[in-house]
């Protein structure tokens, strides 16, 4: 697809809510900017992208993401700098994640084009609501799903993709202490747990609610068959420090391949820090928390970047995990954030420019 044929119209809002904002205390994914971008997939093919002003979208009752749930999302930010530049963290990968996402539900594919200047024009036009207050950003939910109607239990025949912008605060809810999980599961081979399908969260929610009436904030799942290999904290990908080394599972159909977890692989073999990318067994965890060598745990994903987890229960045992001067945990977030706020060198070429 030829960018430059691409026409993106523009219908802009009468007037602007963002004098209705307390910029100083966003929470996560709960206010929206101006304005939204709307694409729709009929007869056969993706029309243009359209930007519109932010607002309800009407849908037949039986348009087939209510009863079939065709639904997929990606989770992104952009950056404002010092200066005024905006930036992007690695989005094609984003691009690339959706349309992995979207063959697996049977959802048709969205082109390059269409995601990446349709997001920069978006936020272009909404640049005045990229919040700049520290560990601030603008999170990004690009989202597709079946608009098409009939209750026929097949793929729909006509599909939306969304861009909203959600202006958010610094995410930090503190650490978290987790229940591994071994009972429910997120994922199963050959399942969905790979793609970012709505109904994988959905499915998680009453497994959570479980582990907070026990007292815990989040489940680590475990491998569907024997429940013995950790594979996620919550919707996020999860690491292990024992000793000086770092560990996390391999990606497959049930873990997920987070942008910020290889963006650490690749983090901590410039550094040299000792990682492992490998099965890991709950009972390698327990003992390792009970000989002292378990250093850390914790999840990684957009919103967070690092999640740093303070102790986990395992059948019907408590397990605490140290505080450290030195954590993984800390400087990892650090770095990654240097390099989305431009304050850092990008030797991996991650930034990308969306206003310069
Ligand atoms: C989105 C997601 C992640 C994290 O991916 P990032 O690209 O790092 O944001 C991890 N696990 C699951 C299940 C997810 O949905």
């Amino acid at each position: 697809m030829d960018v430059s044929t691409l026409d993106i119209q523009i219908e802009k809002a009468p007037t602007s809510k963002i004098d209705q904002v307390d910029f100083d205390n966003l929470a996560f994914g709960s206010v929206f900017s101006d304005h939204m971008l709307v694409c729709d997939y009929r007869n056969g093919a993706w029309e243009f992208p359209k930007i519109m002003p932010y607002g309800p979208i009407s849908l037949e009752p039986s348009a087939k993401i209510f009863h079939y749930g065709q639904s997929i999302f990606e989770g992104m930010k952009a950056y404002k700098d010092v200066d005024g530049g905006v930036w992007l963290f690695r989005p094609l990968d984003n691009h690339k994640r959706l349309n992995i996402s979207a063959s697996r539900m049977a959802i048709p594919e969205l082109p390059e084009a269409y995601f990446m200047e349709g997001l920069r024009t978006l936020l272009q036009l909404d640049e005045k609501w990229i919040p700049t207050t520290e560990g601030s950003s603008m999170y990004i939910r690009p989202f597709m799903f079946a608009s098409g109607k009939g209750l026929h239990a097949s793929p729909a025949d006509a599909y939306k993709f969304i861009i909203a912008l959600a202006p958010s605060g610094s995410y930090f809810s503190g650490t978290v202490k987790v229940l591994i999980e071994e009972k429910y599961s997120r994922s199963a081979n050959g399942g969905v747990g790979y793609a970012k399908a709505g109904g994988n969260y959905a499915g998680q929610f009453y497994p959570t609610q479980l582990a907070k009436e026990k007292g815990y904030q989040q489940v680590v799942w475990t491998d569907d068959n024997t429940h013995e290999y950790i594979e996620e904290a919550g919707a996020m990908n999860i690491f292990v420090r024992i000793g000086d080394t770092l560990i996390t599972g391999p990606t497959s159909d049930r873990i997920l391949d987070g942008i910020t977890r290889k963006s650490i692989l690749q983090i901590t073999e410039t550094k040299g820090i000792k990682t492992e990318v490998r099965k890991l067994s709950v009972t390698e965890v327990v003992e390792a928390a009970k000989n002292g060598t378990l250093k850390e745990m914790f999840g990684t994903g957009t919103a967070a970047v690092v999640s740093p987890i303070s102790g986990f229960g395992h059948r019907g045992q408590d397990y605490g995990l140290p505080e450290l001067d030195d954590s993984y945990a800390s400087m990892l977030k650090k770095t990654i954030m240097d390099i989305q706020y431009n304050r850092a060198e990008d030797p991996f070429g991650w930034r990308y420019s969306v206003i310069g």
